[in-house]
């Protein structure tokens, strides 16, 4: 097979690039991992060449026994994972899967209520920049200022107040569990539907460690590739005994069960044929989550997380809401006169890679911003432990001291190579 490639020198230098970037570097960006071998395989496979518009069964191109099998293994997988009714593994990622369940459930101009960006949330929960903000008309709730907590009594104020069509939960950078059986309470309310975002924490979900939005929401979405650790995608599902309490329509008109109406919003409502290499690899990753090892990781990943809070707090540093339930925590650097573009940019000079964040109520711009986000999923697959995590923490440390002195970043950088040589990647 190598043989017969014609090998893209310059494209596969680049690859080569990467991999060694990825092995060198401190990897703490909250919603990145390393997938395993058998799903990057998946995905290189002659399972790119496949066209399969529709859904397994029920196709419009033929030769789709094959693809048919594994589309609905990844279905059964995913609804056994999570404990699902019904789930579509289509969506090439989690902003498609958000788009899809909003073009099925609301109509242009509805209102709807989502957790604020500038508070941890995602664009696709309303934000005027992206589609979520311009079709429907947002409206949001955030953390509160003295604790960095979502009060979930007020979040059911709000809801009172707008009156929404959809509600939304789940966040990009909050570390602190969600309140799923209130946020129903809200949506019954004023009689909208609950959307759970669990992106970020679909794995800990999974796997019992954190509450379970399946017993409440009546849509439950996710990215694939984040602590769940499987490809790039997203993922649809369907709460606990819904049927379809909004009496939403299918695109000819008809009343069907949920499921049926969120599979016609991601296609034809927003997307064309599927990734079936794509969802391959999230069959593997699916059924890699059930297992005992993963179950060991996924404990691992909220353990270090705790431990590098710890770290962060003695040696002074400021943690949005005090510490951490999940797999991630926002650090608000003003207490050490430092932005997140500084610490961003320096810290990337020790081959350590974390992102800026906006820290609740910030002064800072979404291009400054006052605080930097760090998670442990890619760590936790290099196999670092507890005290493998205070070390990052130190070397972290270490860098903020001086970050306007290239040689001492360069220095911290040999010390940050010579970490992870001991954690091989692939
Ligand atoms: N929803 C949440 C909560 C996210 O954090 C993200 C990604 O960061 C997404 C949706 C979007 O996922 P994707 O980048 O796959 O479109």
């Amino acid at each position: 097979h190598d043989k017969q490639m014609k090998r893209d020198k310059i494209i596969f230098d680049l690859i080569q690039k990467e991999q060694d970037r990825q092995q060198h570097g401190i990897e703490l960006i909250a919603s990145e991992n390393f997938t395993s071998p058998q799903v990057m395989k998946a995905q290189g496979s002659v399972l790119t060449n496949k066209y399969a518009e529709g859904l397994p069964g029920k196709r419009y191109y033929g030769g789709c026994e094959v693809v048919d099998e594994i589309e609905q293994l990844a279905i059964d997988r995913a609804k056994e994972l999570f404990g699902a009714e019904w789930a579509n593994v289509q969506p090439h990622s989690g902003a498609q899967a958000n788009a899809a369940v909003m073009l099925a459930c609301l109509k242009p101009g509805d209102k709807i209520l989502g957790f604020d960006l500038s508070h941890g949330g995602h664009l696709t929960h309303g934000s005027p920049v992206n589609f979520s903000g311009k079709l429907y008309q947002p409206s949001f709730y955030g953390v509160e200022q003295e604790t960095g907590l979502i009060n979930f009594d007020k979040v059911l104020e709000t809801a009172k107040r707008e009156k929404p069509k959809m509600i939304i939960c789940g966040a990009s950078a909050y570390s602190r569990d969600w309140d799923y059986k209130k946020l129903r309470e809200a949506a019954d309310a004023v009689g909208a539907v609950l959307l759970a975002d669990i992106s970020h924490p679909a794995g800990l979900i999974a796997r019992g460690l954190l509450n379970d939005p399946m017993e409440h929401c009546h849509i439950v979405t996710t990215t694939t590739h984040k602590t769940l650790r499987g490809p790039r995608g997203g993922l649809i599902m369907v709460g606990k005994n819904i049927d379809n309490p909004f009496g939403l329509k299918t695109p000819k008109g008809e009343i069907r069960k949920l499921g049926s109406v969120l599979d016609s919003g991601v296609f034809p409502g927003t997307q064309g044929g599927p990734l079936e290499h794509v969802i391959a690899g999230k069959a593997i990753a699916f059924q890699e989550a059930l297992s005992d090892e993963y179950f060991e990781y996924i404990m691992q990943v909220k353990k270090n997380a705790a431990a590098m809070a710890n770290a962060f707090v003695e040696h002074g540093y400021k943690i949005i809401s005090g510490g951490t339930d999940n797999h991630l925590m926002l650090i608000d650097l003003r207490s050490k006169n430092l932005t997140g573009k500084i610490a961003e940019e320096s810290l990337i000079k020790a081959d350590i890679t974390i992102n800026k964040n906006m820290v609740p109520f910030d002064t800072q711009s979404p291009m400054v911003t006052s605080g930097m986000r760090i998670g442990t999923p890619a760590i936790t697959t290099r196999g670092l432990m507890e005290k493998d995590v205070v070390k990052v923490v130190e070397l972290i440390d270490e860098a903020l001291q001086k970050p306007a002195d290239d040689k001492h970043l360069k220095a911290v950088k040999k010390k940050v190579n010579r970490l992870m040589d001991k954690f091989p990647l692939y």
